[in-house]
């Protein structure tokens, strides 16, 4: 048979995500980008970042997605956004901690598109547990009360997990209080210090789903949700900076793939690289058809599939369809290596 391809096909990036940091105030156990709070020194400084938009600019980039880390942990980030959002629709995902009145303001004064803050609870106790943090779940819902109020298109995410799929209505309720539209609902990732608490606080596909169906959304409020078929391969779409200049395609293959570093060649390079073309023609073995009618894309998320079969056209385990008993509380052993490498990987 021959293999299922994506229509699309994009010459150059439209959206691009980085990692602005690597560095945060706060301790998660599930961070996927393992940070702590000092910022390694090989990290892109201001002016390295700065012309990196410049570049992106110059390329036709019109979508901007920033994360980290925690964006605003670093001092410099303000000056950036602000650079950015002149350029660029800009999207901040943030654990909220450091977003006070007065950031606020400066928020709206540089003209930021759409901010993203991640709620692990709606109990304070069990996010305070995640971060390691007493008073960070009181602080991310101060930080969503300001932006709502200045206006300011806010959003609320949390991660999936055993610790809050019981009360995962009461995270949508609390959306609903803090004065927020749109509540994401996301998968978790077995990656950075996620996958070695996965066997604790992992779910069964079918847990995962029975959580979702039991919501009851208020109206008016928007549920965002990375299961497929509402979120599909997206690689063909997708690029990606780390804190360190890294290429790496989306902030989710974080820790399987380096097509080179913006500080030593043009990004356009990058995007050529053979496995980054690979990806983005959306190849994969199986597929179904509320992939093509829902997305246009096939096969589901190319991080998941990866992790679960170490091969990049299998198909995501994540999707009922295709997961094909795959039990997705068990991660294979080859992830768990200090620098992971599937069986068999030339890499
Ligand atoms: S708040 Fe986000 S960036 Fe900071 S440690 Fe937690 S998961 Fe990592
Ligand atoms: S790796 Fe997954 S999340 Fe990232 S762009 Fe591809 S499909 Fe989307």
């Amino acid at each position: 048979m021959a293999p299922i391809q994506n229509p699309f096909a994009l010459q150059k990036p439209l959206k691009l995500s980085i990692c602005y940091t690597e560095t945060c105030n706060l301790f998660c156990q599930h961070c996927y980008a393992d940070c702590s709070p000092e910022k390694a020194s090989a990290e892109l400084n201001s002016e390295e970042w700065g012309r990196f938009l410049d570049e992106i600019a110059e390329l036709g980039v019109v979508y901007l997605y920033i994360e980290g880390g925690e964006p605003f942990h670093r001092p410099d980030f303000l000056p950036f956004l602000a650079s950015a959002s002149n350029r660029f629709f800009t999207e901040i995902r943030t654990n909220g901690t450091l977003i006070t009145r007065d950031v606020t303001a400066r928020l709206k004064e540089i003209g930021v598109g759409i901010v993203l803050v991640d709620i692990l609870s709606p109990h304070a106790e069990v996010h305070d547990s995640f971060t390691g943090t007493q008073g960070s779940h009181a602080r991310a819902c101060e930080a969503v009360t300001y932006l709502v109020e200045a206006g300011i298109e806010t959003q609320l995410l949390t991660i999936l997990n055993r610790r809050n799929a019981d009360d995962l209505q009461g995270y949508i309720d609390l959306a609903q209080r803090l004065g927020v539209k749109t509540a994401g609902v996301l998968r978790p990732y077995p990656l950075g210090r996620f996958k070695y608490r996965w066997n604790e606080v992992s779910l069964s596909l079918d847990e995962m789903h029975a959580a979702l169906d039991s919501l009851r959304l208020p109206a008016g409020m928007k549920l965002m949700q990375s299961w497929h078929p509402n979120d599909g391969n997206s690689c063909w779409q997708m690029a990606a900076v780390n804190a360190f200049g890294d290429s790496i395609g989306c902030a989710y293959l974080r820790e399987y793939v380096n097509y080179g570093n913006i500080k030593n060649v043009s990004f356009m390079e990058t995007w050529d690289h053979p496995l980054y073309r690979e990806l983005r023609s959306g190849q994969v073995k199986e597929t179904c058809p509320s992939c093509s009618s829902s997305q246009g894309s096939h096969g589901g998320c190319r991080s998941t599939a990866y992790a679960f079969h170490g091969a990049w056209d299998a198909p995501d385990p994540f999707d009922r369809t295709l997961n094909h008993g795959v039990d997705l509380r068990v991660l294979p052993e080859w992830l768990l290596q200090p620098r992971p490498k599937p069986p068999g990987s030339p890499r």
